[in-house]
């Protein structure tokens, strides 16, 4: 049906361009090639109904190509419907860049890169996302206007990770609070799940609340440091989703839900930073609410990130940032409560939430045509 999305099935399947956008919805696709810097990126744009398609840069060494396809097209849905549940004027999309940040990013493949966003002429503006920093999106300002997540000296909101986990933050502890009738976690043991640029400083406010933090990550050294510094306890070879705990929050990579990871967790919560956590957004969705454990949708909850650099767009203050940010403890609450209210899964109420604003806007929009 025209305008509508299908059901989409991301239980393995391998996507074709155009079959991944029809299924998703995707209003433009852009393949960018850079002999000289070795750049392969990809950009999605899904949705511009509600403003320019705004979303960060991943880079990624994907094994396969089609995997950097699926990755782009369902974090650039997750874009939409993250502006337009957290009430932004912006459509969602997303840019992948295919390589090791740590071996492969130079000066010169960003620069090209910004030189493919700017072509877009602002319907696509970019920001950080994983293997990207600050100093990156300064690199893609000096050729594009199309860019957040800039340095504050070059007018910029900054670094939009810290934003990102204090929304997180306040998402976990409205999910507490529908759980257990209390949000204070103090004495809650919670298993934060990759600790970089956003799990660190999530580390850093449960801890600070008298949370018990286990951390794992891939990186051995990351472990040293936030255990060092927050005096969380590492996870060490143990399963992370048999883990022991009150909350689980996924903040490394997503579809961390699915079919065998599900069936081991013993939490009550799952609230984390991760983009697409629930592998199946239906299937996984409804498997959690079969166990009882409540999730709190990821693209509601670490839309912080997006709230800070939105900011740069509108020049709204710092202050008006962070409070914008924690309102999203009365929006998990009221999303959590229409979803038990509907006996549908918390991931598809803020779905609808999302869409009744954009089909709210197209229909202003053709109504004004
Ligand atoms: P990051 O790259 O700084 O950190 C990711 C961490 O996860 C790293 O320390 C990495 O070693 C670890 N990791 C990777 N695979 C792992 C695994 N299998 N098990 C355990 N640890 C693993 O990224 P980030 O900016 O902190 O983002 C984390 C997640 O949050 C990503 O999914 C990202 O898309 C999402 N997110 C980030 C922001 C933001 O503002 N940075 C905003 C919204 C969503």
């Amino acid at each position: 049906m025209k305008g509508v999305e299908s059901q989409v099935d991301f239980s393995g399947g391998e996507f074709t361009v155009f079959g991944g956008m029809t299924s998703m919805n995707h209003e433009q696709v852009v393949y960018c090639y850079d002999r000289e810097t070795g750049l392969k990126a990809i950009i999605a744009i899904h949705n511009t109904i509600l403003g320019p398609a705004l979303g960060g840069t991943r880079m990624w060494a994907y094994e396969k190509e089609s995997d950097a396809l699926t990755d782009v097209l369902r974090l650039s849905r997750g874009m939409t419907y993250k502006a337009a549940v957290s009430g932004l004027n912006l459509g969602g999309g997303k840019a992948v860049i295919i390589g090791d940040a740590s071996k492969d990013k130079t000066d010169a493949l960003m620069r090209k890169f910004g030189a493919f966003v700017d072509r877009l002429g602002g319907a696509y503006i970019t920001a950080e996302d994983v293997g990207m920093h600050t100093r990156d999106m300064d690199i893609v300002r000096s050729v594009t206007p199309h860019v957040t997540g800039v340095s504050e000296s070059l007018g910029g909101s900054g670094n939009p990770s810290p934003v990102t986990a204090y929304g997180v933050y306040h998402g976990m502890k409205a999910a507490a609070k529908f759980k257990w009738g209390s949000d204070d976690l103090n004495g809650r043991k919670v298993l934060v799940q990759g600790i970089g640029a956003v799990g660190e400083t999530l580390v850093k406010h449960l801890t600070e609340e008298g949370a018990k933090v286990i951390i794992t990550d891939i990186s051995n050294q990351r472990i040293e440091e936030v255990s060092g510094r927050y005096g969380a306890q590492p996870l060490g070879s143990g399963n992370p989703y048999s883990a022991d705990v009150d909350i689980y929050a996924p903040c490394a990579l997503g579809a961390t839900l699915n079919d065998e990871t599900i069936a081991q967790l013993k939490c009550a919560v799952v609230a984390g930073a991760a983009n697409n956590q629930l592998k199946d957004e239906v299937k996984h969705g409804e498997a959690l609410m079969q166990r009882g454990i409540i999730y709190a949708p990821d693209f509601l909850i670490n839309a912080g990130g997006l709230i800070s650099v939105y900011s740069e767009i509108v020049k709204y203050s710092r202050e008006e940032t962070l409070r914008k940010t924690a309102d999203i403890y009365g929006h998990t609450l009221e999303i959590l409560s229409q979803a038990d209210v509907n006996r549908i899964t918390p991931h598809q109420a803020a779905i609808e939430s999302a869409r009744a604003r954009i089909e709210q806007a197209r229909t202003t929009q053709n109504t004004l045509n």
